[in-house]
C-alpha cells in the first residue's frame, strides 16, 4: 500500500526509515521499534542470501541479548573462542584466547552462515514491530528541513515506484553506500588498498579440541588468508591482498585462489583436500570511510558509513555496535529535536573510536614488527590482555586500554627500529 508523502506536516508516516536490512539496519530497526518508534526497513533483496563476514566479536554478544536473539545465533553458529595466527612455515601458531581478554566477561563468539544470521536479525526487527519490505530498492532520497522522503522501487511484481516520508532516514546499505555515494562523500582510505577472494570448501581439518571454532589467520608475501569453520564440514577461506597482486591473475577466479594457497605452505598444507562448494567471489575497493556520518534528517550506520580491512572479523561488530548508538541518536532527536545537534556529535565520535582503535593495527598489519609481535606475544604489564580486548572487540571505551596500548605502540616502534637497524628481530618468528 502506498503512503502518501506529507510535505507540510510535521509528522509523516514513519519516524525512521531504514534503507538496507543487513546487520546493521536490523538491530538498528529493531531498537527503535523496541522504543516504540514507528520504524520501515527498505532491503533490496529477499532473505536469506548470501553475505561474506563470517567470524563475529565477543563484544557482538551483549548486542544479541539486547535483541533477545543470542539463543538462534548460538543455534547457528560455530562456538569461536579465539583467533590463530601463522608465518609461513612456521611450525607453530599463535593463539589469542578471548578468555585472556582484560573483562573476560563474554570470552567467545560464534561464525555463522551469514544468510541464515541475517535472516534471523531481520526476522527480530519485523517482531519487535518494524515493518520491513523485502524486494525494495530505494533509488533516491530527498531532504526537507521536516522529513526525508525515499523513491522506493518494488522489485516484484509491478515494479511500480512509490515515495515515502518519514522524520529520519538511516542508511544501512552497506558497501553500496547509498547515501555518502550520491553526496559524494565517500573517502577511499589511501593507507588501505586491498581485495579479497573467498569461497566455501569441504574437507579443511578444523583445528583441534578448544580451538576447533577458531578463525585461522595466515600471513604471506601478498598479504593474508582467512579460515573460518562454519558447521556441516564447510570451510570458509579467503585471500585479502594487495590488488597488484590480484592483477597477475591469468586464469580463472578459482584457480588462481587455488595457486595462491600454495604461496602460503601451511595454508597449503591445509588445504590438500579441500574441495570447492560455491562459486569463488571477489570484493574490491576495499577501504573507505564517509567525510562525515550525519547530515540534516540522515545518519549512516555499519558499511554505509566506512569499511576497514576484516583481518579482526570487526565489520558485523562494528556494524551492530553503531547501529546500537544510532538508534539511542535518533531516539533522542525524535524525542527533543533540541538535542540532536549534540547527539548526532557524539554519535560520530564514538563510532569513529571504534574505527580508529581497530584501524592502528590494520595500518601496521603487513609489517613485519606486528608480525613479531603477534607471532612472540608479550605476557608481561597487560600487553597480550589489552591486544586481545581489541581483538574481542572492547574499543568503545569500556575498559581502560591506552596506557597499555601505548606501551605496545612503543615495543612495535622499538622492533620496527631494530629490523632497520639490520638486527632481523622479525626472523627470530618460527
Ligand atoms: C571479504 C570480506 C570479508 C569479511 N569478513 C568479515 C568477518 O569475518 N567478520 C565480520 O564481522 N565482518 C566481515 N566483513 C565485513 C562485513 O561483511 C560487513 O562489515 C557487514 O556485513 C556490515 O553490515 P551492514 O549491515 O552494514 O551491511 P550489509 O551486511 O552489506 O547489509 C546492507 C544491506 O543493504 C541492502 N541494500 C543496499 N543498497 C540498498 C538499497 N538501495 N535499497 C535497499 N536495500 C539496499 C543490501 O541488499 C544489504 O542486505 C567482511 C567483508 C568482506 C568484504
Amino acid at each position: 500500500m502506498s503512503t502518501p508523502v506529507e510535505t507540510d506536516s510535521n509528522s509523516p508516516d514513519y519516524d525512521a526509515i531504514v534503507i538496507g536490512g543487513g546487520p546493521a539496519g536490523s538491530t538498528v530497526a529493531a531498537l527503535l521499534a523496541m522504543k516504540g518508534r514507528r520504524v520501515l526497513v527498505l532491503e533490496k533483496s529477499r532473505h536469506p542470501r548470501f553475505h561474506i563476514g563470517e567470524s563475529l566479536l565477543p563484544r557482538n554478544v551483549p548486542i544479541f541479548r539486547k535483541l533477545g536473539v543470542f539463543d538462534q545465533v548460538r543455534e547457528i553458529g560455530v562456538e569461536k573462542k579465539g583467533a590463530d595466527f601463522s608465518v609461513p612455515g612456521a611450525a607453530r601458531h599463535t593463539v589469542f584466547d578471548f578468555a585472556r581478554a582484560i573483562h573476560p566477561d563474554e570470552p567467545s563468539a560464534f561464525q555463522v552462515t551469514r544468510s541464515e544470521f541475517d535472516k534471523i536479525l531481520l526476522d527480530n526487527a519485523r517482531a519487535r514491530g518494524a515493518e520491513v519490505r523485502e524486494r525494495s530498492e530505494v533509488l533516491d532520497f530527498r531532504i526537507s528541513s521536516e522529513h526525508a522522503t525515499v523513491t522506493v522501487k518494488n522489485l516484484d511484481g509491478d515494479q511500480k515506484t512509490e515515495e515515502l516520508a518519514a522524520r529520519y532516514l538511516i542508511d544501512a546499505s552497506g558497501r553500496d553506500t547509498f547515501i555518502s555515494s550520491k553526496l559524494g562523500l565517500k573517502a577511499r582510505d589511501p593507507r588501505h588498498n586491498s581485495a579479497a577472494v573467498f569461497n566455501h570448501f569441504s574437507g579443511v581439518p578444523a583445528r583441534d579440541g578448544e580451538e576447533a571454532g577458531n578463525i585461522s589467520i595466515y600471513w604471506f608475501e601478498h598479504g593474508w588468508f582467512w579460515m573460518i569453520p562454519l558447521d556441516d564440514d564447510r570451510m570458509s577461506v579467503g585471500m585479502v591482498s594487495a590488488p597488484e597482486y590480484l592483477k597477475t591473475r591469468d586464469g580463472a577466479l578459482d584457480d588462481f585462489l587455488v595457486q595462491s594457497f600454495k604461496r602460503c605452505p601451511n595454508v597449503d598444507k591445509r588445504m590438500a583436500r579441500a574441495r570447492p562448494l560455491d562459486e569463488t567471489r571477489a570484493a574490491g575497493n576495499f577501504s573507505y570511510r564517509a567525510r562525515r556520518i550525519f547530515g540534516d534528517r540522515y545518519l549512516m550506520v555499519g558499511d554505509a558509513y566506512a569499511f576497514i580491512d576484516p583481518v579482526f572479523s570487526s565489520g558485523v561488530f562494528i556494524a551492530m555496535q553503531s547501529a546500537d548508538y544510532a538508534a539511542d541518536a535518533v531516539d533522542t532527536c525524535l524525542a527533543d529535536p533540541k538535542k540532536a545537534a549534540r547527539a548526532m556529535a557524539d554519535y560520530q565520535r564514538l563510532v569513529d573510536r571504534g574505527i580508529s582503535r581497530f584501524s592502528w593495527f590494520i595500518y601496521r598489519f603487513m609489517d613485519p614488527a606486528m608480525r613479531f609481535l603477534f607471532m612472540n606475544p608479550s605476557q608481561r604489564l597487560g600487553l597480550q590482555a589489552a591486544v586481545i580486548s581489541v581483538l574481542s572487540g572492547d574499543v568503545y571505551g569500556r575498559t581502560r586500554l591506552w596506557p597499555r596500548l601505548m606501551l605496545f605502540r612503543v615495543m612495535f616502534s622499538a622492533v620496527n627500529l631494530l629490523n632497520g637497524l639490520g638486527l632481523g628481530v622479525d626472523k627470530k618468528i618460527s
